[in-house]
């Protein structure tokens, strides 16, 4: 079952690595066949090529949409060596061995912003994938690749072979073919459902949610198990996944990730990355139960830490600034962690990391890319929505109270205001200079988040006077006001818009309390 490679035929959008493959090929006495555009591209390499038009007798026709569609070449993909070559002889079919083809970049074009509709259009490859199948369904005979990643195995494998491929990697190959020509065709069907009527518009005049929706992921990793022992779990990201979000992490060092590390790192991540000056966010069951900004990471670190000494063992902890050594040292001395993420690490930082072998170690590059859909089944459906990115800013806030908020107090609450955007509904988040004070999360009703937060504060010691409170939704009733005040809370954000908001901010001006309304809501489930 080897298939000594004698016949290769190159046509490929993507260049990368076409030449050193090809020279190595042809050093293999490997003879090349190629479409236009590639062809010469190995000619100006100093490369010999056929090209297609002469084995087919027939140019490439209507701007390269008609190139390879012809039965000398199908044919030679699709012909079983022994059962057909009666059928190939008779018509001059000489057989390929080796397909390397990666397709029109469709992908890459059609979520340009500007992307014209006609562009887009004419990056429907044809032939590729009609090769890409033919070559796949015939891998007892023929092998293919799809991706310049592949392009160095297969040379290696050729060296060890003898210069023959063996069955498991032509079928590897293949799989590997037709789920590239899955994702291409997903693709094309999500963006075209997404285009109401075919117009220049571009990608403001398409739908976020298309009639159709393939999805294209990739596997990552399969997972040990799920969120418990007895569910079994894999890690998928995007195709395309947006530059600085979780899926574009590398793991440096430690036991692999669990299901739950990586739904807490996620929020940790997109939590930390929020804010400019050095911060971190350790997030335990989802929460954040400490978050503070500083002059750098390591004093970040510990008035995080402080909000809640007891929930950051074993936590998930984020930093948007590259982690330096003594901040590293710090965090192992003291606590059981279970990830660390961040943009990047001090060499000295990583030494330091080394010794505790288990902790799980992530880079994470910064970019300003997002995740623009989030996803939730419900039975056997779906729920999508746009993923909750809106940020307000300060000249959003509208002061509804009679005593305005101080600077200090604005700069607390803004700050209060983004880190409840992480922290499950009902949110309450008490923050005073830069950091957290009590995270109320997860509870069905606000005025027990209320207090919750101001039980944390006191079990850490933090003094509550003087801070800002941030619920990620209005108060329905006064009592949460009343709670807060009592507990010492100076100023409020919220969204506003309760039934009841003026026996709420009735009672922040009783209590002296600054409040500011943001109008944007930030629930969380
Ligand atoms: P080249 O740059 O060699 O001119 O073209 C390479 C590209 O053409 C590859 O991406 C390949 O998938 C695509 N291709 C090969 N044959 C055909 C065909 O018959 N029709 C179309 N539309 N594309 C083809």
């Amino acid at each position: 079952d080897r298939l000594p490679v004698r016949r290769a035929l190159l046509s490929v959008s993507d260049k990368t690595g076409l030449i050193e493959l090809a020279r190595a090929l042809a050093e293999r006495d490997v003879e090349l066949l190629s479409t236009g555009g590639t062809a010469r591209a190995l000619r100006e390499a100093g490369l010999a090529v056929r090209e297609v038009s002469e084995v087919t007798g027939f140019p490439e026709i209507m701007d390269g949409r008609v190139k390879t569609l012809h039965p000398k070449i199908h044919g030679a993909l699709l012909g079983r060596r022994g059962t057909d070559d009666a059928a190939m002889a008779e018509h001059g079919i000489a057989p390929i061995d080796l397909l390397v083809l990666n397709l029109y970049p469709f992908e890459r074009v059609a979520y340009r912003p500007d992307a014209g509709f006609g562009e887009i259009i004419e990056n429907i490859d044809i032939g590729g994938p009609a090769m890409l199948r033919a070559a796949a369904k015939n891998f007892a005979h023929v092998a293919v690749a799809t991706d310049p990643a592949q392009y160095r195995g297969l040379l290696a494998e050729l060296d060890d072979n003898a210069g023959a491929l063996t069955a498991s990697t032509r079928y590897a190959l293949a799989v590997a073919a037709f789920n590239r020509v899955a994702q291409y065709d997903a693709r094309i069907s999500d963006v075209l459902s997404s285009i109401a009527e075919p117009s220049d518009a571009g990608a403001a005049g398409r739908a976020a949610f298309p009639a159709q929706s393939n999805g294209s992921f990739v596997k990552l990793m399969d997972l040990r198990y799920g969120e418990n022992p007895h569910q079994q779990a894999a890690f998928y990201r995007d195709l395309w996944p947006a530059p600085g979000t979780l899926a574009t992490f590398s793991q440096l060092q430690g036991k692999e990730l669990s299901y739950n590390n990586i739904a807490d790192a996620d929020a940790a991540w997109e939590c930390v990355r929020q804010f400019d000056a050095p911060a971190c966010v350790i997030v335990k069951h989802a929460n954040p139960c400490g978050v503070a900004v500083a002059g750098g990471c390591g004093e970040a670190y510990e008035r995080a830490y402080a909000t809640d000494p007891t929930s950051a063992f074993g936590g998930i902890l984020a930093f948007n600034a590259t982690l330096d050594a003594a901040t590293m040292r710090g965090i192992l001395e003291r606590q059981f962690v279970e990830v660390l993420i961040a943009p990047d690490y001090e060499e000295q930082a990583l030494a330091l990391a080394r010794k505790k072998a288990n902790v799980r170690v992530l880079r994470i590059p910064h970019g300003g890319g997002r995740n623009g859909i989030d996803v939730k089944r419900v039975g056997s459906g779906l729920l999508m929505q746009t993923a909750d990115i809106r940020e307000v800013g300060r000249d959003e806030l509208t002061v509804v109270s009679r005593r305005a908020p101080e600077q200090r107090e604005l700069d607390d609450l803004l700050f209060a205001w983004r880190v409840a955007k992480y922290v499950k509904s009902n949110a309450i988040v008490y923050a005073r200079d830069g950091r957290t004070i009590g995270v109320g999360a997860g509870q069905m009703s606000r005025v027990v988040s209320a207090r919750i937060a101001a039980l944390k504060a006191e079990e850490a010691g933090l003094e509550v006077r003087g801070s800002a409170l941030a619920s990620d939704a209005f108060f329905p009733f006064r009592d949460g006001i009343d709670a807060a005040a009592a507990a010492g809370i100076g100023a409020v954000i919220q969204p506003g818009g309760s039934m009841r908001d003026a026996e709420v901010i009735a009672a922040a001006d009783e209590h002296g309390i600054a409040m500011v309304f943001t109008g944007v809501r930030h629930f969380r489930h």
